[in-house]
């Protein structure tokens, strides 16, 4: 079930949403990000691990969402990562009473039975000012920017040319903004130039939902998500054509649709034309 990107990079694919955990391959054992979704592929991705005598030696999760926060008690008790403003967003939502109910409504009926609450979230931020996940392993150089939520990561294992991206370039899901910030907008494209920025170090990328690709490809998602972003701001991007694609058809969108709302609204209290 695992497959291998490159040499030393293994990702595995859930069916919900085609979510990507990646298993980078250290000294003694893998750096896990993003584990998974389900219960039951947790299990057979630690036994894989094991298989492979790559135990779990530490994990990372790219940013706040309940979708790259989970963990299966199989994996152990290695030390889970992610940035300070990840690890203090989480922080907040787990210390609301109702946060469970909340994750809950969220969880599509036919996997909802499955999805493992109890570790979720539970990770350590690193330093602000980290540039690397500490491990013992191939360096990972942490490139931090805001745009689909607070603290969102994209990792550079820079001797494999892999750029995992968390939910940013897919070729299944429109770029999801961060309405809670300042600019949504503007961060959005600042962290598409910021990417665009590494491609030139990167063979493959992984995105934390949708296919993988190769530098080439990394730079038309760029442009695509760049095409929509700006389309967004003026009151477009409905011709996407992520948006009817089979997969997410039936729920993608109403995503759309609601940025759109978001930004009319923003337009109309701030008083900007257009
Ligand atoms: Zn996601």
């Amino acid at each position: 079930m695992l497959r291998q990107v490159t040499e030393g990079v293994l990702t595995h694919e859930s069916e919900f949403l085609q979510s990507n955990a990646v298993v980078v391959q250290g000294k003694v054992g893998a750096l896990l990000i993003d584990p998974g979704i389900t219960s039951d592929e947790m299990a057979a991705l630690a036994n894989d691990l094991h298989a492979l005598g790559q135990p779990v030696v530490a994990g990372f999760s790219t940013h706040p969402h309940w979708d790259h926060l989970l963990w299966h008690a199989r994996f152990g008790e290695a030390p889970r990562y992610g940035t300070a403003r990840c690890a203090a967003d989480i922080r907040a939502f787990l210390s609301g009473a109702h946060w469970k109910d909340d994750i809950a409504e969220e969880l599509p009926p036919e996997i909802a039975g499955d999805v493992p609450l109890d570790l979720l979230g539970l990770i350590t931020g690193l330093p602000a000012e980290a540039t690397q996940i500490p491990w013992d392993g191939p360096t990972v150089r942490i490139i931090e920017h805001q745009a689909h939520a607070p603290g969102h990561a994209a990792l550079l294992i820079e001797e494999r040319r892999v750029l995992v991206v968390g939910d940013m370039l897919s070729d299944v899901l429109i770029p999801m903004l961060d309405m809670s910030a300042a600019d949504p907008i503007e961060d959005y494209l600042a962290a598409l130039r910021l990417l665009e920025g590494v491609a030139g170090d990167v063979k493959v990328f992984i995105p934390g939902h949708g296919s993988v690709g190769d530098a080439d490809q990394m730079r038309a998602r760029i442009e695509q998500d760049r095409a929509y972003v700006q389309a967004l701001r003026d009151g477009g991007g409905s011709d996407d054509p992520r948006l009817s694609a089979p997969l997410n058809k039936d729920w993608l969108p109403g995503v759309h649709g609601w940025q759109l709302q978001q930004f009319a609204k923003k337009r109309a209290r701030d008083g900007t034309p257009g």
